[in-house]
């Protein structure tokens, strides 16, 4: 049960004044949630960015370029003339030193003509503009009467903005919510909050979402500082609970004598390199200690994390037990599975796939050959934790691209049997600091050699002004036969408006098909999975030769005969994302060419991160990398925190602050680790706060 205390934060958006269904919507975008938002969800989502309103000049001084607050007289309304709704309204305003326009766009009319009422004293703060040798503000962000102005704050927060929500909507719900912050008791130790100086948390969201101060928002400051500790420690605190359930029994091995292994390995048509050999058998010692194996398997995409995932499942299954491989889209589950059932049927092995698409008699087959033992390795998705889903003997959950699942799917698979050993795959190289946030105390295996036979892929940066050129190679290449990816960013319709040049796919797939036909095809996230899987197998097949896509290829898909990637808009990407998707080629044993297409101009931070993608296709240096530029990078305005499931700490700004977030995790479970008293209760509280709750039912009885 939540702590009562918590109830005033867990009420929703909607319950605020000025939130209304319509912008229900917009709140569920800006915070990245499928439901209504709670009051605690808009709370810690923090300011991008300051305006600082403390110039207060007369507009003879007013500096172009700058946010300036200025008290005006209201001189004239000049509306749009009649059937041009797309002229401005321009208000004409003045004071002793000279006059300034003030613009509205698509403004109406009774709303302005309220806002500033003819010959009436304003103040007015935005930005000033020099236009045509007159003072202008285009849609003032503040206009207010005296009143007003005595409660305007000299430094307002800015949030990163959403289609159809204006920065004041976020700020009006902002204070509501913070007006009904509770009174809650500390969770982090007075000796922590001693040595960090950090603030209490009540302080620490006032200060960010009320700066006081230009440096109060800044991630390295202790009020952001505190709350990024906080989120970290909800987080290790979480894994550590998983943990301390993972002991086994003495006596439970879970490993067999080797056969179906050598099997396997006697049926593939090429040999294991060496660090696919170190993992297999990291894993078979771990699978034989009487401690649960919590280990990490990380590897570049096709590095060959399937078949060393499979040789597990090959020792459990030679101990008549079972193993599952919960992957996080239908297109990886059937990609792994493809690799997959060819070499254990081969071996003796009896593989099933259980996701969304199998229904009816087909699902039930499967999930009685589940119960009776019959299947000895399921490759699935999130169908496979679904409640009527039963082992007859789990003994091995792996699971892949972990941090896209949270801590309840992690578990529900692992409660499916007794003391399951748990095996994750991550294609994401992580640096090792970051592997702590996401994975606690785990051990871990790298696979850091490329296959034998891999060819290098050329990668180049061109500009999109080029991009006929472009389409003209891709003639040449498709005419020879070749198979081409070309990836657009994911738009939705609503964030369409205004990043113009953004291509959205199915705009880029239609002028593609007007100049190659046949030829070319289309998959994005929107479709279902049978169209989608459709498409997929034409291209694999080579019926199709070109392949628009969105970041859906981005996991899983495996066309070796693929070797050419066109990345559009190449600048929004993340070096991650962009490194994984150019992993969809060079997989087979034709040289390869990604090009990646930017819209300029490039800022630096888009420059340094082309430049180490055409450098290398080493993802753990890529990775190092991409941390590296973060850290460098300025950290105001960049939304993305860097780490997927964490809305609060950069790993670049408090990776200090992740290893005693552990530590306090660790030492909190050797003192109290059933949660009990004050201290529990507080403790108990954080993890709701950051929605770790999911780990409350695994508190010890004590
Ligand atoms: P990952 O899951 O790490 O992205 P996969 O396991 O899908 O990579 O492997 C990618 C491809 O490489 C597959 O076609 C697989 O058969 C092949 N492969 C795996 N290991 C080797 C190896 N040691 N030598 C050659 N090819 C390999
Ligand atoms: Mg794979």
């Amino acid at each position: 049960m939540r702590p009562s205390v918590l109830n005033p934060l867990f009420a929703s958006v909607t319950s605020l004044s000025g939130v209304g269904p319509k912008q229900d919507r917009l709140f569920r975008y800006l915070l990245d949630r499928s439901e209504t938002p709670r009051l605690v969800d808009l709370l810690l989502h923090l300011p991008s960015n300051v305006i600082d309103r403390r110039a207060r000049p007369k507009i003879a001084d007013a500096v172009p370029g700058t946010v300036v607050t200025l008290e005006v007289t209201v001189e004239r309304h000049k509306p749009p003339p009649p059937g041009r709704s797309r002229a401005p309204y321009v208000v004409t305003a003045s004071d002793d030193t000279g006059t300034v326009l003030l613009t509205f766009f698509r403004a109406k009319p009774d709303y302005i003509e309220k806002l500033l009422p003819k010959g009436e004293t304003r103040y007015v703060s935005g930005t000033a503009q020099m236009f045509d040798g007159t003072l202008q503000i285009v849609h003032p962000d503040r206009v207010v009467d005296a009143d007003g102005f005595a409660r305007l704050p000299q430094i307002d927060a800015v949030y990163p903005l959403t289609e159809g929500l204006a920065v004041g909507s976020i700020r009006r719900a902002m204070t509501q919510a913070l007006a009904k912050l509770p009174d809650l008791p500390e969770w982090i130790a007075p000796e922590v909050m001693r040595r960090c100086a950090f603030p209490p948390f009540a302080e620490a969201l006032h200060r960010v979402h009320e700066p006081q101060e230009l440096t109060d928002i800044l991630p390295q400051n202790p009020f952001w500082s505190r709350l990024a500790f906080d989120e970290l420690l909800a987080g290790q605190l979480a894994l550590a609970l998983v943990r301390a359930r993972l002991r086994r029994p003495a006596g439970a091995r879970h490993a067999g004598d080797g056969h179906l292994r050598h099997r396997i390995i006697d049926a593939l048509p090429y040999a294991l390199t060496t660090s696919q050999q170190d993992a297999a058998q990291a894993i078979a010692g771990d699978l034989n200690q009487p401690l649960r194996m919590l280990r990490l398997l990380q590897g570049d995409v096709g590095s060959g994390k399937t078949v060393v995932a499979l040789l597990a499942a090959a020792a459990v299954a030679e101990t008549g037990k079972q193993a599952a491989l919960m992957a996080p889209t239908e297109i990886l589950a059937r990609q792994h599975i493809k690799t997959i059932a060819p070499l254990a049927e081969r071996a003796g092995m009896n593989v099933a796939i259980l996701t969304g698409r199998e229904k009816g008699k087909e699902r039930r087959d499967i999930v009685a050959r589940l119960a009776n033992g019959e299947i000895d390795l399921v490759v699935g998705t999130h169908a496979l934790i679904q409640d009527d889903v039963v082992f007859k003997a789990l003994a091995l959950a792996i699971v892949d691209e972990q941090h896209r699942f949270g801590v309840r799917e992690r578990l529900a698979l692992t409660e499916k049997g007794d003391a399951v050993d748990v095996l994750v795959l991550s294609a994401t190289p992580i640096p090792r600091t970051l592997v702590l946030t996401y994975f606690g105390d785990m051990d871990i295996s790298e696979l850091r050699e490329k296959p034998a036979g891999r060819q290098p892929i050329d990668t180049r940066a061109i500009p999109r002004s080029r991009i006929k050129e472009i389409v003209d190679g891709l003639q040449r290449a498709l005419d020879a036969g070749k198979r081409a990816y070309w990836i657009c960013p994911l738009v939705e319709e609503s964030e369409a408006e205004g990043i113009e040049h953004l291509t959205n796919a199915t705009q880029r797939f239609e002028m593609l098909q007007k100049r190659f036909g046949n030829r070319v095809g289309l998959v994005h996230g929107q479709m279902k999975g049978a169209d989608k899987d459709r498409v997929m197998a034409q291209f694999a097949a080579g019926e199709i030769q070109l392949l628009v896509a969105t970041t859906v290829v981005e996991v899983g898909v495996d066309v070796p005969q693929a070797t050419i990637m066109v990345i559009e808009n190449a600048e929004r990407f993340g070096l991650a994302q962009l490194h994984q998707l150019r992993g969809r080629i060079g997989r087979g044993s034709e040289a390869s060419t990604c090009l990646l297409l930017y819209h300029e101009p490039l800022t630096e931070m888009s420059a340094a991160r082309l430049k180490v993608i055409r450098e290398t296709t080493d993802g753990f240096r890529i990775a190092e990398e991409d941390l590296r530029l973060r850290g460098e990078g300025e950290v105001l305005g960049t939304r993305q925190s860097g780490l997927p499931g964490y809305r609060i700490a950069r790993p670049e700004v408090h990776a200090q602050l992740i290893a005693q977030a552990r530590d306090e995790a660790v030492r909190i479970m050797q003192d109290n680790p059933t949660l009990k008293g004050e201290r529990g209760e507080a403790l108990r509280c954080l993890l709701y706060l950051y929605e770790r709750d999911e780990a409350i039912p695994l508190i010890g009885a004590g």
